[in-house]
């Protein structure tokens, strides 16, 4: 569906329309949108979207939840209370306009990343978006063997798409087989009982949760990374990567493992 130019003049960015809206928790949520023919992005990449306030444009990154050969926009949001955006945007309605970036970036790509056999995707919160997009992406399964999904939050309810993840993507009909085959998705909890508990740093670093997934441990050499979450998962992280000699990747350098902040701390 062709979106309509925004009403301010804004040069970087089109107004798309609301198509549905998910309310996960009271303090998550998520919503897709149409997507302009135009809006290319490379899975795992981030935008700039919002609304307009008093005609302006009011905009902030977000993660492409969907992936690039989907027909609609998908994303996954926190409600920050009083957040200037957020307090917004959570009370999106079907058929509202958004305003969606013309372009996308971001590190979280798979060129990025130097060859490996074991694949981690570590996210916490709404850290979980790129990731979203990147599970469905059939060049992840040909590059690597396996891929693991460690979602982190405080609460069990937190854990947006765990069903679709579970139940509706090895069913999937253009993606499924590979998902069935390589993808092990783990969710954790930090404030809950459940299952799997635990930070994922603290996870990372014991043999149970390796034992939970049967999988081998840790190894340096064949195992790559790709992490959003909160400033402090990515700054706990950094010293255990710096440890085994692994490099972070980022544009035009590729490396073991690349880190994207889910939010940024003000
Ligand atoms: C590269 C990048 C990608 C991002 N992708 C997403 C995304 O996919 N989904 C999403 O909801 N947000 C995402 N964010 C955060 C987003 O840009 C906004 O900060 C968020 O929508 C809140 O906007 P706001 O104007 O309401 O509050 P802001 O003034 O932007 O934020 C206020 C405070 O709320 C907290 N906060 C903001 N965002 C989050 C969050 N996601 N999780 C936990 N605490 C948060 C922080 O403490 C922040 O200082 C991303 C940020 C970056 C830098």
């Amino acid at each position: 569906m062709e979106a309509d130019p925004p009403p301010h003049g804004v040069k970087l960015a089109r107004r798309n329309t609301v198509l549905s809206v998910r309310h996960w928790t009271d303090t998550l949520f998520s919503f897709t949108t149409t997507r302009d023919a135009s809006f290319r992005f490379k899975n795992g990449q981030f935008t700039m979207i919002g609304v307009a306030v008093d005609q302006r444009p009011l905009l902030r990154a977000y993660s492409v939840a969907s992936t690039n050969y989907d027909e609609n926009l998908e994303f996954l949001s926190i409600k920050v209370p009083d957040g200037p955006l957020t307090s917004r945007l959570q009370n999106l309605r079907v058929g509202d306009p958004i305003i969606v970036g013309k372009k996308a970036t971001g590190t979280l790509v798979l060129d990025n990343l130097n060859a490996g056999r074991r694949l981690f995707l570590l996210g916490t919160g709404t850290g979980l978006a790129p990731f979203l997009s990147l599970i469905r992406d059939p060049e992840v399964y040909e590059r690597f063997e396996t891929v693991v999904l460690v979602h982190g939050c405080r609460q069990v309810a937190e854990l947006a798409y765990g069903e679709r993840i579970q139940r509706e993507l090895p069913a999937d009909e253009f993606i499924g087989e590979m998902i069935s085959r390589q993808l092990i998705y783990y969710p954790t909890v930090t404030r809950e009982p459940f299952r799997n508990r635990g930070r994922i740093t603290d996870l990372f670093l014991s043999a149970q949760f390796f034992s939970d997934i049967g999988q081998p441990t840790f190894d340096a050499a064949g195992d790559k990374f790709m992490l959003c979450g909160s400033p402090q998962m990515l700054a706990d992280f950094k010293p255990i990567f710096s440890r085994y000699g692994l490099r972070e990747g980022n544009h035009g350098e590729a490396g073991d493992y690349l880190i994207e902040k889910a939010f940024v701390e003000k």
